[in-house]
């Protein structure tokens, strides 16, 4: 777990890269970290182009606000899935446009939402359950994330985008990447005859299911 003043700083380096990357836009995206005293929280309405060390809420695992600026109406969301994974130290969610665009389809395996097109993302991401829409901030979404976050390091919320815990926020970060470009690949190559890894090749990659939080290097 970071002290304070670090998970600022590695909130704001995250903030900045998301958005330079243009995996945010506008206001959206938000980010926490565990940190001493609580989870530090991006806040609402802000951009994470621009937000800064001193603008960040910190709540409790509940989502309450303890201190700072209000934190983001999806703070709740972030609470669930680090209760959830014990091991997990940060939680990344965006509006991502390739996520967001398969978030969208009709036809998605609710269980298995982006099939394993390739290595990286078997070994990362594993399986991405699909969570039935809500409006944003509607906090009846928290208790299904909760229970689905158990079993899986990523989820994709319906017309809305993903949501990635990692052990540390440079490893959710990495998943999180890995995620929409996986996304971005399944909507290229949707229509076509595929080949998704086979059930043996992706079990010998799968990320441990449950709360450790296991890095794969690339
Ligand atoms: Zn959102």
């Amino acid at each position: 777990m970071s002290g304070d003043e670090e998970g600022r700083t590695q909130v704001i380096r995250i903030a900045r890269s998301l958005f330079d990357r243009g995996l945010v836009h506008g206001r959206t995206g938000n980010i926490s970290v565990r940190v001493d005293g609580g989870i530090l929280m991006t806040p609402t309405g802000a951009s994470l182009g621009t937000i800064e060390r001193g603008d960040l809420s910190l709540v409790n695992d509940k989502a309450q606000h303890l201190s700072g600026p209000k934190p983001s109406k999806e703070a709740f969301l972030h609470a669930a899935v680090l209760r959830a994974r014990p091991a997990a130290g940060a939680v990344i969610h965006t509006h991502s446009t390739y996520c967001a665009a398969v978030s969208c389809l009709g036809d998605l395996d609710a269980g298995d939402a982006i099939p394993p097109l390739t290595a990286y993302f078997a070994m990362r991401i594993g399986r991405l359950p699909l969570l039935p829409y809500h409006a944003p901030g509607d906090d009846a979404l928290g208790p299904l994330a909760e229970d689905m976050a158990r079993e899986h390091a990523a989820l994709l919320l319906a017309n809305h985008g993903p949501v990635v815990a990692g052990g540390d926020l440079s490893e959710a970060f990495d998943s999180l990447e890995e995620l929409e470009q996986t996304a971005k690949i399944f909507l290229v190559v949707r229509g076509a005859h595929i080949r998704p890894l086979a059930s043996d090749e992706r079990t010998r990659l799968s990320p441990s299911s449950g709360p450790d939080e296991t890095t794969t290097s690339s």
